[in-house]
């Protein structure tokens, strides 16, 4: 079995542990889009590992990692994440497959980042500011630098200076010299050279040869370029169609498309989000959730159960199950809320609109269900749950339209319930 695994919200869903934890069924863990700006957060060994651009099944001996053509690589940033790991004792060696045609983070692009954010002004997206945006615009318009194209110093000095000369244009007041550039990047590409290969290729053989794929999304359905809250988006496709794209696979090779979906709604940065809570109630699900981004440290806004947006990520994806996240931060809540509906300029709305103004015009209609005062946190067994934290997720069931295959009731791999009666559920019934 060939399984994704991806954003049903805004990103930060927790699909760090989902994966982490899913990953012994698998041979290899594959990314399929995104860069460093990604930050999943694994516990594993007693130890935290915030991973950016590796797979997170890097931390499982004997699992190939894959960063596909979708994803767009800072080198730097990549050996950063290799050497943390390395000193824990984690041996990356030949695990490693990078795509020949992944677009490369360039020192320009980092500063393009930061100088379009600050130009944009009250319009700001809320970028990592990481140089990502910029790396895929230079990919779509077709003068981005490829890993590839490392091994061709020719052509590779003739793109890195004719992009350094346009971003002298732009940033009138420094100037960047190519020849460091591609100095760095000669360093570069001595060590990332042995990961290299065609990534399409690796990935039929590997089916071949019977070996189970996991494909791993960063950031979630609703910040996709193309479904998401455009222009309040990343760049790149983080819904499903992104594995065949960003990786060089046919759409059969995926039998299963499983969601990871807070118990709450979260998103970071700017961009419409219908059922934030700005008061007492944000604020406590942001400590409890400890809901403050695991690469810039920012706060995130904080809302109710959104099943609207949830279930538009059901259609959009496919999903057969969802993975319920952080479940046990709603634990002694007297009551929750779930929105089922938007209201919107006098009309009551099932379905996510597609026009940002229309959605930013958009107010909850909630369902109120009771809260439950034993705690969910650390319960493995589904019947262990209070009756009232079975009732919530049997009604996000029913809203959503999917089974809550997985529930996480904490952080550690340990805190899950694996639910084997559900349709994902039986892909990892041991
Ligand atoms: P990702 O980008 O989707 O992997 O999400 P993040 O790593 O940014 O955020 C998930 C955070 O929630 C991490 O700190 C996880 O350790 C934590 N987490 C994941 N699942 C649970 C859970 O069920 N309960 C609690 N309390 N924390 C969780």
């Amino acid at each position: 079995m060939n399984i994704a695994v991806l954003g049903a919200q805004w990103g930060d869903e927790g699909k760090g542990k989902i994966v982490d934890l899913l990953t012994p069924h698998f041979s290899i863990v594959a990314r399929y889009q995104g860069g460093h700006n990604a930050g999943h957060t694994v516990y594993a060994n007693g130890r935290k590992f915030v991973l950016r651009l590796l797979p997170s099944g890097i931390l499982h001996e004997g699992v190939t990692c894959v960063i596909g053509n979708g994803v767009v690589v800072d080198p730097q940033a990549l050996f950063a994440e290799i050497d943390e790991i390395s000193a824990a004792g984690i041996v990356v060696g030949d695990r490693l497959v990078i795509s020949d045609k992944a677009h490369l983070i360039l020192p320009y692009h980092r500063e393009l980042d930061l100088l379009s954010e600050a130009r944009r002004g009250e319009r700001k997206i809320g970028t990592t500011s990481r140089g990502i945006g910029p790396a895929y615009e230079d990919k779509i318009a077709r003068r981005g630098v490829r890993v590839g194209d490392l091994a061709n110093p020719g052509s590779l000095r003739d793109a890195v200076e004719h992009n350094v000369a346009a971003r002298n244009r732009i940033i009138g007041d420094s100037v960047m010299d190519a020849r460091v550039v591609l100095d760095d990047l000669a360093r570069a590409w001595q060590r990332m050279r042995p990961w290299v290969a065609d990534v399409s290729l690796f990935l039929d053989r590997a089916r071949t040869d019977g070996r189970a794929i996991m494909f791993e999304g960063a950031q979630g359905t609703l910040l996709d370029i193309d479904h998401g809250t455009y222009p309040y988006v990343t760049s790149s496709n983080a819904t499903i169609g992104g594995v065949c794209t960003g990786l060089g696979v046919g759409p059969r090779a995926i039998d299963g498309v499983l969601g990871a979906a807070k118990a709450y709604t979260t998103r970071v940065g700017e961009g419409p989000l219908p059922t934030e809570l700005t008061g007492e109630m944000g604020n406590r699900l942001r400590e409890s959730g400890q809901e403050f981004g695991a690469v810039t440290g920012r706060p995130r806004r904080c809302g109710w159960y959104d099943a609207v947006a949830v279930r538009y990520a059901v259609r959009v994806n496919g999903l057969d199950g969802l993975a319920l996240t952080k479940l046990d931060v709603l634990d002694g809540l007297p009551e929750l809320q779930v929105c089922t509906a938007y209201r919107c300029r006098g009309s009551v709305l099932h379905e996510m609109p597609g026009e940002l103004a229309h959605l930013t015009a958009c107010e909850p209609v909630y369902e109120t269900l009771p809260g439950w005062t034993a705690p969910t946190r650390g319960v493995r067994e589904f019947k262990r749950l209070p009756a009232e934290a079975r009732r919530y997720v049997a009604r996000l069931e029913e809203v959503t339209g999917v089974p809550a295959a997985i529930i996480s009731t904490g952080s550690a791999r340990e805190d899950t319930i694996v639910r084997e009666d559900s349709v994902a559920g039986r892909w990892f019934a041991r």
